[in-house]
């Protein structure tokens, strides 16, 4: 009986136990949720930002209720907001280039979505991972911004695979980024901050973040970035299964405006773009499309965006990490993807983890600025072999862009392949202007000295193909022969319509950009489209159009030819 009583009593002392911990962790999360809030405002209120809202007031105002919930949107509606705030809310969006006060309106912490794809969840269990070190460089970012990427990592990931973040100062000089920061982040025990004296510019100050990493897996991240729930797990899998492998996870983004996420998973891969040398969105191509078995298999991608990946630290250390020599912003990416994929690696998009990334638009973006056009031209000397025309063109400047031998060696030690190779065997749709199959004018046979013309301009896509004289300076006037089979002047494609033909956004799914031309052995030759009909001239309005084919001079067209076409093989 005493036994009996003694157990009974036993169990009631641990159902006690077990409530009291459940109450004081309840409450702790609690009390934690509120105090990142209120201390929050508390910064805000030591320093006089014309950009943070009188949140409390503006609150109740708006009735906000969950703003940005889930990766929603929060439209401010300025209509109802008192006049100050109203010009608070202007002159945040003026100043930065997002609205840093829609973002102060939503938490620091808010929650995002689990939007893995079927089977994601069940793929990626391996405790084994080697652990990652988080490397994020900021220039300015806003407080709200910073801090919600890190909470995002924080809240998203398991904890045994952060062995660090370290948060990169690339010499800022918002008061609220120094000491109120360090502050706020000594409640991280993982996370620290290096500051860099004077502006480095990103490419450097991410490679001293990365000497300071002890991790063998570094995540390079934006400083404007939210984490989905798994979004580590699958990046870090591929590079333990192979190290030469960067990853990259299907960037969702995020609208500068009013945080909304786009969740969608439409995968987009990425290439080089010629002749800027930037990475530019590209559908799944049908390669590799044919080469994946699974929805969660990993997509080879020729290129990346560079906002967030991962590297293991033996391969970037390999590939010499980024070249020290790029200045302040951009081409980084290009080169850390072309020297991956040239030097035996690769570089693959996981679909299994989502991250969003704030693109803001970007006022350097416009006007092409001179560190950017040397950026380029140094990867494009290094990386390009004879294509690195297309990078010296792009800005007459280029005479200086200071001594890249090291790198070249660097190139040589690694036994790196050909930038050919590369386009053959990687990014075979990789559209080089003038480096089509065949390119140059597309002189008519039978009008002798006409040419196909992109003459309307801002007017193109309204307008029919116009045949003008021939002026021998290509232009509007040159056109590539892709290996995709399209016609092409830039983004523009030939397509076939009723008659005329019409130019549109090249779209490789279109069977109606498909053509074909198969010159005789003097050069001429029908260009041929998908339905069967030629290329003519409608010679009243001197315009392009499509007709039956009849073997006459005027559906003949005298076009250069540059080289082979690119052959790919699946593996
Ligand atoms: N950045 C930096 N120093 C600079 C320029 C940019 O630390 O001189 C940081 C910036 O704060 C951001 C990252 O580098 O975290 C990438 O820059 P940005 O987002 O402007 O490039 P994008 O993603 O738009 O190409
Ligand atoms: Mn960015």
């Amino acid at each position: 009986m005493s036994i009996m009583r003694k157990r009974v009593s036993a169990l009631f002392f641990l159902l006690i136990l077990t409530l009291i911990y459940n109450y004081i962790w309840v409450a702790r999360t609690v009390f934690q949720r509120i105090s990142f809030v209120s201390k929050s405002i508390k910064i805000y209120d030591r320093f006089d930002f014309p950009d943070i809202p009188n949140i409390t007031l503006v609150e109740s105002v708006l009735g906000l209720q969950n703003p940005g919930v889930n990766g929603s949107a929060l439209v401010v509606d300025v209509e109802k907001l008192p006049k100050e705030e109203a010009e608070r809310f202007r002159r945040s969006s003026k100043e930065r280039e997002y609205s840093s006060y829609t973002s102060s309106l939503i938490p620091l912490q808010r929650s995002l979505p689990d939007i893995r794809l079927k089977g994601c969840h069940t793929l990626y269990t391996d405790f084994n991972l080697p652990e990652t070190g988080v490397i994020i460089i900021f220039h300015n970012e806003h407080w709200s911004v910073l801090l919600r990427t890190i909470h995002s990592i924080m809240d998203n990931t398991p904890p045994h695979l952060i062995k660090e973040i370290i948060l990169v100062d690339d010499a800022s000089t918002d008061e609220v980024l120094k000491e109120p920061l360090e502050k706020y982040v000594s409640r991280f025990r993982k996370v620290q901050i290096l500051r860099v004296e004077s502006r480095e510019g990103l490419i450097r100050a991410r490679m001293m973040g990365f000497e300071q990493s002890t991790a063998p897996v570094a995540v390079f991240m934006d400083a404007h970035c939210e984490c989905f729930p798994g979004w580590l797990e699958p990046l870090v899998t591929r590079i333990a299964e192979n190290d030469t492998i960067i990853t990259t996870p299907l960037i969702h983004g995020v609208n500068p405006w009013d945080f909304g996420i786009d969740l969608t998973k439409d995968i987009q891969l990425q290439w080089v773009s010629f002749p800027e040398l930037r990475f530019a969105w590209m559908r799944v191509p049908q390669r590799e499309k044919l080469r994946r078995k699974r929805p969660t298999d990993t997509y080879r991608s020729p290129a990346m965006v560079g906002c967030v990946f991962a590297v293991s630290q033996r391969w970037f250390r390999k590939l010499g990490q980024f070249d020290p020599g790029l200045e302040v912003w951009g081409a980084e990416n290009t080169e850390l993807s072309l020297k991956t994929w040239m030097c035996g690696g690769g570089l693959e998009l996981v679909p299994c983890s989502n991250v969003g990334h704030m693109f803001h638009p970007h006022k350097h973006y416009d006007t092409n600025p001179p560190f950017f056009s040397r950026n380029i031209a140094r990867i494009a000397n290094v990386w390009m072999d004879s294509y690195n025309i297309f990078a010296r063109n792009h800005d007459g400047t280029l005479a200086d862009i200071g001594d890249v031998s090291n790198r070249v060696k660097l190139r040589q030690d690694l036994h790196c392949h050909s930038f050919e190779w590369y386009l053959a065997n990687v990014s075979p749709e990789s559209y080089i202007v003038g480096d089509g199959i065949y390119t140059g004018e597309m002189r008519n046979v039978g009008l002798r000295t006409f040419c196909i013309d992109d003459a309307y301009g801002s007017k193109r896509l309204e307008s029919p193909i116009a045949l003008l004289s021939c002026h021998g300076k290509l232009g509007n006037q040159l056109w590539d022969y892709t290996e995709l089979r399209e016609i092409k002047n830039y983004m523009f494609c030939f397509q076939e319509a009723t008659r005329p033909v019409a130019i549109a956004i090249c779209d490789e799914d279109q069977m109606s950009q498909k053509w074909r031309y198969d010159p005789s052995a003097d050069g001429h030759g029908p260009v041929v489209s998908a339905s069967g009909l030629c290329l003519s001239v409608d010679t009243t309005q001197m315009i392009l159009i499509t007709e039956t084919c009849n073997n006459t001079d005027i559906q003949l067209w005298q076009w250069g030819k540059r080289r082979e076409p690119r052959t790919w093989k699946l593996e």
